[in-house]
């Protein structure tokens, strides 16, 4: 049984699963990828292209 479940492990949704985390430490969160080896996100892509942009 779980307080929370998020549905992806894209940034938004695992940022959204910290932050009810740290209002519930106490709480049992569930999250859902559907993807079996889910290694990069645009968003993750973006801060590695950034930084190659900033070297
Ligand atoms: C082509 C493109 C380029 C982009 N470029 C940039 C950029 O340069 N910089 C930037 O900041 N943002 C960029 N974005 C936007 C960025 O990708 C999103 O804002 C951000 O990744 C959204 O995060 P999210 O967690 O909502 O979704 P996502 O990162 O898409 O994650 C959603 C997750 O949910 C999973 N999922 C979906 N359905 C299910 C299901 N039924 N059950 C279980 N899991 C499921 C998916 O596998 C995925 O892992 C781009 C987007 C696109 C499409």
């Amino acid at each position: 049984m779980h307080d929370f479940v998020v549905i992806g492990g894209g940034i938004v949704r695992l940022s959204t699963a910290r932050a009810l985390l740290r209002r519930r430490p106490s709480s049992r969160l569930l999250v859902l990828e559907k993807e079996p080896r889910k290694t990069e996100t645009y968003a993750r892509d973006s801060v590695s292209r950034a930084k190659a942009y900033n070297r």
